[in-house]
């Protein structure tokens, strides 16, 4: 069970999943990265992007109002909680990814278990680039093994 921080990590292109999310956390991912997370995930068939019935939204707002949060959380947070109680009643084992605090809980008061996205220690999807170590040529285009310029074993590194 995945909002717009475990998107914007890459989590569905990182493990076989599935993961589920919600159409208001998707709404919600505008940045170009976190966009063409959502375009390959829904390729590999990794994320499922799923409204939550009106009774599990109702749930989730009484969960809310019983913590005082109603205020604090937004539709979207109560969405991705909503889900996480639907999917949680069809005997799947949820994990709710989230670093909202108020989410998180909301979620452990619901018994739910929660994991934030930086304890998983991920930062992030890690793009990687292709140069020579000898000359520092940097091909454009996907090449051959070695160096076009001087012949050396191309390298990868890192993109900054
Ligand atoms: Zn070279």
């Amino acid at each position: 069970m995945l909002d717009a921080a475990g998107i914007f990590a890459g989590l569905p292109l990182q493990a076989p999943g599935p993961f589920y999310t919600t159409p208001s956390v998707v709404e919600e991912v505008k940045d170009e990265n976190s966009r063409r997370i959502l375009e390959r995930s829904a390729t590999l068939g990794r994320l499922k992007v799923r409204s939550p019935s009106q009774g599990f939204m109702e749930e989730a707002r009484r969960v809310a109002s019983e913590l005082g949060v109603e205020v604090s959380l937004s539709h979207t947070d109560v969405e991705v909680l909503a889900l996480a109680l639907e999917l949680r009643a069809s005997s799947l084992d949820v994990v709710v990814v989230t670093d909202d605090y108020m989410l998180q809980n909301a979620s452990t008061y619901a018994g739910l278990r929660f994991m934030s996205v930086k304890t998983l220690g991920i930062r992030g999807v890690r793009r990687y680039e292709v140069y020579c170590p000898a000359c520092g040529y940097k091909p454009s285009e996907p090449v051959s093994e070695s160096c076009p310029r001087c012949g050396h074993s191309l390298a990868r590194r890192p993109k900054a």
